[in-house]
């Protein structure tokens, strides 16, 4: 027996099918309804000034509320959703979501802050994303400049395409970050051609950051590259004192963490902006 499962590619039923592929056609037909169920939710994680200490942004994570697995995280679903283009779909609601929030909590009196969004190898490839961020800034009336959009370094291999479709975007006013710096493809002529606004310190190199020399002089170089190209920098996955003194030694600007606030729902972060007035 053969179904049909994407556009070009077919999945053989076999005795020796394994469990894991059962699982994931399961999660896959489940992420199809998600998206009309309204299962997706995003979770926000603040960003903060690494010297005041005030909150200066949030992230949002998408989290897939299943009712029978319960909180699905990305890493589960993200993946899976880029195979079979489910991703654009869920990409969309996500910016909408994030900015309608952002919008909602600017409404409310609180602190504005920009809210980060990660978007996905396959938006970024499409022809008319600026167009859709723009409809989508519209519709929720949303400040262009409290929205920053997140790619990683792989999607400026094709540099044609990168920089046509950032400085669409950012000609809106839209501000972007590469995440997950200094992992992906690491050719840095992107780096002073692109509008580019932020690099975010991938947390593998944050991690070890006080046993390991080498992951110690990553980040002081990463640090200092950036400013001198006069991009900000912040460290992701920051867990400990010893990692924060060590980036506020080195004068890094921004850093997300455990320490100071894993993802937490909206109502948690609007109390954090509430407190920072
Ligand atoms: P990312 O964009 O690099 O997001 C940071 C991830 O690191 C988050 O995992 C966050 O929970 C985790 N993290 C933050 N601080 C710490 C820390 O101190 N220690 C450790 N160990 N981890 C920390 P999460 O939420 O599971 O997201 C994983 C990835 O899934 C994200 O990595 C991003 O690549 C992707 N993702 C999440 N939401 C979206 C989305 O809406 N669209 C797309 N395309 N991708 C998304
Ligand atoms: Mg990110
Ligand atoms: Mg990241
Ligand atoms: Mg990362």
């Amino acid at each position: 027996k053969v179904k049909e499962s994407g556009k070009n590619d077919f999945l053989f039923y076999s005795e020796e099918w394994d469990d894991r592929s059962r699982e994931r056609l399961a999660l896959e037909h489940d992420l199809k309804i998600a998206l009309q169920k309204e299962q997706l939710v995003l979770h926000y994680q603040p960003q903060y000034h690494l010297q005041t200490g005030e909150i200066v942004g949030v992230e949002a994570l998408v989290r897939w509320e299943h009712p029978e697995r319960g909180l699905v995280p990305p890493g589960q679903f993200i993946g899976l959703a880029e195979e079979n283009g489910l991703i654009v779909q869920i990409g969309e609601w996500v910016l909408r979501e994030a900015c309608r929030q952002n919008k909602a909590w600017q409404d409310a009196g609180l602190r504005k802050v920009p809210v980060s969004v990660n978007l996905s190898i396959r938006q970024f490839m499409q022809q008319h994303l600026h167009e859709k961020v723009a409809d989508i800034l519209r519709a929720t009336s949303l400040d262009a400049k409290y929205l920053d959009l997140e790619i990683t370094e792989t999607m400026t291999i094709d540099v044609a395409h990168a920089s046509r479709c950032l400085l669409e975007l950012t000609k809106l006013g839209v501000t972007i970050s590469i995440d997950d710096f200094g992992t992906g493809y690491s050719s840095f002529h992107y780096l002073k051609n692109l509008p580019i606004g932020r690099l975010k310190i991938d947390r593998s190199f944050v991690r070890d950051i006080q046993q390991d020399p080498s992951d110690a002089a990553i980040v002081a170089a990463i640090i200092a590259m950036a400013h001198n190209l006069n991009l900000q920098v912040i460290a992701e996955g920051v867990e400990t004192e010893e990692q924060k003194r060590f980036l506020q030694a080195h004068d890094c600007d921004e850093m997300q963490g455990f320490l100071w606030g894993p993802p937490m729902r909206g109502e948690a972060v609007q109390a954090l902006l509430a407190k920072a007035g």
